[in-house]
């Protein structure tokens, strides 16, 4: 069986390595272009969230290179992740594409129901087989991240535009090749030795943005416009609130063990949000008061147009704002969302950044928490 998978960030290496390690023929799915959005447009519902439409597209093009199944995880909650692999395999059989949908749920208390599923498609391997492939799989999602982390600093201060990408992508390819952990490991070791030998300009403060919002957009540069190489090639460093392991790890493994491993950002979300709204609208806020607290210079919250979660989260955003003292720009972006736009936007919060640190002279949180300076808060941009 050809199985592909939905084309998120650097997903595709470790989805790979484990699908392969499993004994599957795998259908790695074409990075999301403009030919991709216009496939999905097309077919899935207008009002439809932007990855969705983007992940039919993708399914269609990966259908064309022979795919025959689709692995993707499932989703629980208030908002429209819970029925996307039910309205995707709708439209793909209404389209005849006969896909086998396997989702993969949250366990929520039954991990057996997660581990039967795995061992129905793969054919019945052995537990320890699947442990195997799935530690092979994580190990390269933490290397994959360790080296995205740093590169979100190392381009804020990059000597030669683009030598910080052109070191990226020489790591990821060094990781996608390892075959073992020992071998993963070292991949890791060299990307970042990699990213420490791009020329740096010397003497640079550069300012630091916080990235929140929902996570397709945020791991994802085709649907967000390549926000971070945008914004570190304007030499600010950049940090997003979730990298893919956090991601895979919360959703298919860490929920089931009820570890709340992520109480610090429940309890900065809890003046304005105590609820999980679904999504990461939660996160969104937590994580924007966190990196006020870190010192952050601002936050920028990337949604897709219509993200029920982000739009709680939106509404919620300038009392944080205001309160922690952190400027904060909201993109909600769609299919009619252009480079072009964004970089306008981009510019001018940058700019604000900067001119705001100029100004800020000691004392001025004190007089922001009294009311006495009025903060400036960019919201709501598309
Ligand atoms: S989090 Fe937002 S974009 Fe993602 S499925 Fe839910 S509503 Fe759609």
């Amino acid at each position: 069986m050809k199985v592909t998978f939905p084309h998120m960030g650097t997903l595709w290496i470790a989805a790979k390595a484990i699908l392969e390690d499993l004994g599957l023929e795998v259908v790695i799915p074409p990075r999301p272009t403009r030919e991709t959005m216009t496939l999905g447009v097309r077919h899935a519902p207008e009002f439809a969230c932007l990855p969705l439409k983007v992940n039919v597209g993708n399914y269609i093009e990966a259908f064309e290179r022979g795919a025959e199944a689709i692995v993707m995880a499932g989703g629980v909650g208030p908002c429209r992740f819970g029925y996307y692999a039910q309205v995707e395999r709708e439209i793909l059989d209404d389209l005849g594409f006969p896909y086998r949908m396997i989702v993969l749920e949250p366990p929520k208390g039954h991990l057996s129901d997660l581990i039967n599923e795995i061992k129905d498609f793969t054919g019945q391997r052995s537990l320890m087989r699947i442990y195997r492939a799935v530690r092979l799989g994580l190990e390269k999602l933490t290397a994959l991240d360790a080296v995205e982390r740093r590169a979100g600093y190392v381009r804020a201060e990059e000597a030669d535009k683009g030598a910080t990408s052109h070191a990226v992508q020489k790591a990821m390819a060094l990781i996608d090749r390892a075959a073992l952990v020992g071998d993963i490991r070292a991949a890791r070791g060299r990307g970042l030795e990699l990213l420490e030998e791009v020329p740096r300009r010397p003497d640079q403060r550069p300012l630091r943005v916080g990235l929140v919002g929902e996570v397709y957009m945020l791991l994802e540069p085709s649907v967000n416009l390549d926000i971070e190489r945008q914004l570190g090639e304007m030499g600010v460093a950049v940090e997003r609130h979730v990298y893919l392991n956090d991601w895979v790890r919360s959703h298919l493994a860490l929920d089931f063990l009820r570890m709340d491993h992520e109480r610090e950002m429940r309890r900065a979300a809890e003046p304005y949000l105590r609820h999980w709204v679904g999504g990461h609208g939660l996160e969104t806020i937590g994580n924007a008061v966190l990196y006020a607290r870190r010192g952050f210079d601002g936050a920028i919250q990337v949604a897709p147009l219509t993200c029920m979660p982000e739009i709680v989260a939106r509404s919620l955003l300038p009392v944080v704002s205001q309160d922690v003292d952190l400027p904060v720009l909201t993109l909600f972006l769609d299919e009619h969302s252009g480079e072009a736009g964004v970089r306008t936007r981009l510019e001018a919060f940058v700019d604000l950044l900067t001119r705001r640190r100029e100004r800020k002279r000691p004392g001025d949180n004190e007089r922001v928490q009294s009311g006495e300076t009025r903060l400036e808060v960019i919201g709501d941009q598309r």
